[in-house]
């Protein structure tokens, strides 16, 4: 069944076919193709090609819908509207499991060791195979759980920090009056009004400087609980109020007051919005929960031990150390269990049981690469990668077969010696009799595969067909295919490049973040500066976190000038970072850190109005004849202003359904269908199109529909240079991947002109790229630094680091064994760098 050369020693179809046909999800071209199963699959292709319409969009997609058919016939209406693929058949599908990076940052607050499991088994080991001290009775798995009544600490309810509020948290600046704000905690707008109001019927002076008032005055109005109801009057003051009590005046209304602490505290607990709970977290202290120490637990749990550690002890050991302390207890005839088994023969067998479990999971995760993680990091503070591997091996150890397991880009964030080990967790899973459908850019892991799809020619419109189905080699001969000519590429093609000479430097000095500990490090300004390591090795803590928390300092930023969506809280725990910049600030004027940070949370947030683009569209629809007519101004053509949006669905287009048993689901609004415009909004047309229409075109289809509005194709074409001429003007926040988001905000940076030296700083811009699509991105950050910016990228892939001017390698190892510069140069001279692991890769793509 191989189309092209010599059979294959064990052919690849051996464990039978999934056979497609008619495919017709987002840009694919009715296609039809047939892959093999218990084989590793990879889907390749240009970004926005087709790969995920077809692994996720098609296959995915399929198997789920089968599989909610099956458990929920019910809800079978419901999926037929929204989840099913369009294609006309799928023979031979095995049930699949999608492990998709995380767009955007996770939602639920977990750690390593609940993503794991390995949290339970360690509950369990100290539950049944702990140290107890005598006289203390034996304790359940969930007591060693902080987030159980049984378990948690009961003075910080298991959140391991006390919040308080203090007047010098409340009131920053206590020369202000209360009138002026001085109560800066206080809510801000009317409410905030009001309760000074309220202070004034109470008889109290608001034009006093705050420091002014009597201590006992101050002591009640921020920390009281009680909350008198007293008449208000807005315009008066306090001796026309006084009056007006008295001569019982009718007052506008009646209020409420509320204490500053009460306020603060419970607005934290309650609030759904980010935004407020932000803005009131700025006025509460936190500090270490003095009675659990920040270990969550309570005293009876920390009392159980095992090896000589308590739970919260061992938690937060790197997974290698864990690893190490198990091993010994997986051996029947290792001291500490014939030790054991004297006394508690039923004490020693669980022990050992539950040791081997742990032992083969950790050994999984090591494998992989993720030894120096610690089973109580947050996921919030891991990196996509990070936790679709942890999500990989989870998968590894949980001896499902005849399944399909559906990755996307599982080599992100991969040094290349991290990628031969996911290689061999991924022929695991296919040995236990699985499928393994991949998307993925990286030709170590493609030339690896058993069989390639490979998806173009081109982008969006310009994609969509198979242009191949087969094993690797077959591939060559495909002359249209992108994934072809960079596969088997002839060596040296790439003439060789002279890197631009260094004369000024960035220089750091004493930084410590994470596992760095007074680090000295320079980059050279005006040039192209790469810096690589294996995965874990300290690169983003020195780029992404100490250097940019640096310069922004040094700009006088109070805060990086990332995208802010409300995550800062989540991450607030991590240690800060320090250090400080001893030369080269004063070339600087602005930082720019283009991030993987999702653009928005919500789908209200699109393409369009990230870019601004949305703006002078929505006015070129304001100045059609018939908008004019009826007086439609541009707000009218946001889905996000009540006149113009469709009421039903309030703009969303979707709208939220309750099921049974099952998690909730989106539904298309029936009343617009979709749209998010009412009918009278969708009546006005520009140029033969209305404004649900032109959100829906490409930026490549849009670029040529709007060629005579300057202020609008300007914009498009920095996006088709960017590659992303294949997404939707309305394309929502929510379904760009993080490498299409940090393309959109390199975009929109293009845009601005920068004005004096900018240092750029990027993590990882090749994720989601294909080769060709790096070559372009080079193009784009050659051309900053050819304007005399300085750019920054921390970056595994070698290509990128091979046409870098400026190469720091940082290792050797991860984690503890990290932190260092092990090389740093021009990539010749790091290529040549003995201890260097990133050297021999480096070498090879030189050559
Ligand atoms: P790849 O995985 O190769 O990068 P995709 O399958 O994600 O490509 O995208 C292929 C095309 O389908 C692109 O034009 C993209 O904009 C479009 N597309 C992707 N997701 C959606 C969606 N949810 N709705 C409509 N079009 C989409
Ligand atoms: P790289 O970017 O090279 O993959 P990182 O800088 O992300 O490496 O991580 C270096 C070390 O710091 C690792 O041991 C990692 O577990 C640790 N680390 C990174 N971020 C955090 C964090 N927010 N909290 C605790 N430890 C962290
Ligand atoms: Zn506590
Ligand atoms: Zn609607």
């Amino acid at each position: 069944r191989t189309p092209d050369g010599p059979a294959p020693l064990s052919p690849p179809t051996a464990g039978g076919l999934v056979s497609v046909r008619g495919a017709r999800e987002h840009n694919l071209k009715n296609v039809s193709l047939e892959i093999p199963r218990d084989a590793l699959v990879v889907f390749t292709g240009v970004s926005g090609s087709g790969k995920s319409s077809l692994a996720f969009g098609t296959l995915y997609a399929e198997a789920q819908r089968r599989y909610l058919e099956s458990v929920a016939p019910y809800a079978r209406r419901l999926f037929h509207q929204i989840g099913i693929p369009d294609v006309d058949a799928i023979d031979g599908l095995p049930p699949a499991v999608a492990l998709q990076q995380q767009r955007g940052s996770p939602t639920t607050r977990s750690s390593v060791g609940s993503v794991t499991t390995l949290s339970n088994l360690l509950r369990m080991l100290y539950s049944r195979a702990g140290d107890y001290p005598s006289k203390q009775p034996l304790l359940y798995a969930e007591s060693f759980s902080p987030n159980t009544p049984e378990g948690a600490c009961p003075r910080c309810h298991g959140l391991g920090r006390v919040y308080e509020v203090t007047e010098q948290s409340l009131v920053p600046d206590d020369s202000l009056t209360i009138r002026e704000r001085a109560i800066a905690a206080w809510p801000p707008a009317w409410h905030g009004q009001n309760l000074r109001d309220i202070v004034t019927t109470l008889g109290h002076d608001v034009d006093v400087p705050w420091r002014e008032l009597p201590k006992k005055l101050r002591d009640w109005l921020l920390f009281t609980n009680e909350q008198p109801v007293v008449p208000v009057y807005p315009r008066l003051d306090r001796e026309q109020v006084r009056q007006a009590i008295a001569r019982k005046l009718p007052p506008d209304y009646m209020g409420t007051f509320t204490g500053a602490k009460r306020y603060v505290l419970e607005t934290f607990a309650k609030t759904e919005s980010a935004s407020m709970k932000k803005r009131v977290a700025k006025y509460m202290v936190s500090s270490h929960c003095p009675e659990c120490h920040g270990k969550r637990l309570n005293a009876a749990a920390l009392s159980v031990t095992f090896a000589g550690l308590d739970i919260s002890a061992i938690s937060a050991l790197p997974l290698k150390s864990l690893a190490n302390i198990i091993a010994p207890y997986t051996q029947a005839h290792h001291a500490s269990l014939l030790q054991l088994a004297t006394g508690h023969p039923e004490k020693a067998i669980v022990t050992q049981r539950i040791a081997e479990d742990l032992a083969a999971r950790l050994e999984v995760l090591l494998e992989l690469g993720l030894g120096y993680l610690t089973l109580d990091r947050g996921t919030p503070t891991l990196s996509p990668g990070e936790l679709q591997r942890l999500r990989l091996a989870t998968q590894v150890r949980s001896n499902l077969f005849g399944v399909v397991y559906v990755l996307d880009e599982p080599s992100a964030g991969l040094h290349p010696a991290d990628t031969e080990a996911l290689l061999v967790t991924l022929q695991r899973l296919k040995q236990a009799g699985n499928s393994l459908f991949v998307v993925e850019h990286d030709p170590d892991v493609v030339r690896r595969a058993d069989w390639i799809v490979d998806v173009g020619p081109g982008a969006g419109e310009k994609g969509g067909e198979i242009l191949y189905s087969g094993p690797l080699t077959g591939l060559e001969k495909i002359k249209a295919s992108q994934t072809s000519r960079h596969l088997f590429k002839k060596s040296g093609t790439h003439p060789p490049r002279t890197p631009r000479a260094p004369n000024q430097w960035l220089r750091l000095s004493g930084v410590t973040c994470n596992n760095l500990t007074d680090l000295h490090a320079a980059f050279p300004l005006g040039l192209f500066t790469t810096v690589t390591g294996i995965s874990g090795s300290g690169k983003s803590s020195l780029v992404s976190h100490a250097l940019v928390k640096l310069v922004a300092a040094g700009l006088g930023h109070q805060a990086p000038p990332a995208e802010d969506n409300g995550e800062e809280l989540d991450r607030a725990e991590a240690a800060p970072c320090t250090g400080e910049i001893i030369s080269g600030m004063e070339t600087i004027k602005r930082l720019v850190q283009v991030d993987q940070k999702s653009i928005g949370r919500t789908p209200r947030s699109n393409l369009a109005t990230y870019t601004g683009l949305f703006d002078p569209i929505r006015k070129a629809f304001a100045a059609t004849p018939a908008a004019r007519k009826r007086r439609y101004d541009a707000g009218r053509f946001s889905f996000n202003v009540a006149k113009g949006r469709c009421q039903n669905c309030q703009g969303e287009g979707w709208v939220f359904v309750e099921l049974l048993f099952l998690p909730g689901v989106y539904a298309p609004c029936t009343v617009c269908q979709g749209t998010r415009y009412n009918s009278q909004t969708l009546e006005i047309l520009y140029h033969g199109k209305n404004i649900a229409e032109v959100l829906n075109l490409t930026v490549d289809a849009a670029a040529e529909f709007f060629s005579g509005e300057p202020t609008i194709s300007r914009p498009l074409a920095i996006l088709q240079k960017v590659g992303l001429g294949y997404l939707r003007l309305g394309q929502p926040a929510t379904e760009l991947s993080g490498g299409e988001a940090q393309r959109i905000k390199l975009a929109t940076e293009l845009q601005r002109n920068a004005r004096g030296h900018t240092l750029y700083v990027l993590d990882e811009p090749t994720t989601g790229l294909h080769p060709s699509d790096v070559e372009t991105l080079m193009e784009l950050l050659q051309g900053l630094v050819t304007a005399g910016h300085t750019v920054i990228t921390v970056e595994h892939d070698m290509q990128v680091a091979a046409a870098s001017d400026w190469v720091i390698d940082i290792g050797p190892g991860a984690g503890d064994e990290g932190g260092e510069i092990v090389a740093a140069g021009t990539p010749e001279e790091v290529a040549k760098a003995s201890s260097s692991r990133t050297a021999g890769y480096l070498r090879k793509t030189m050559m």
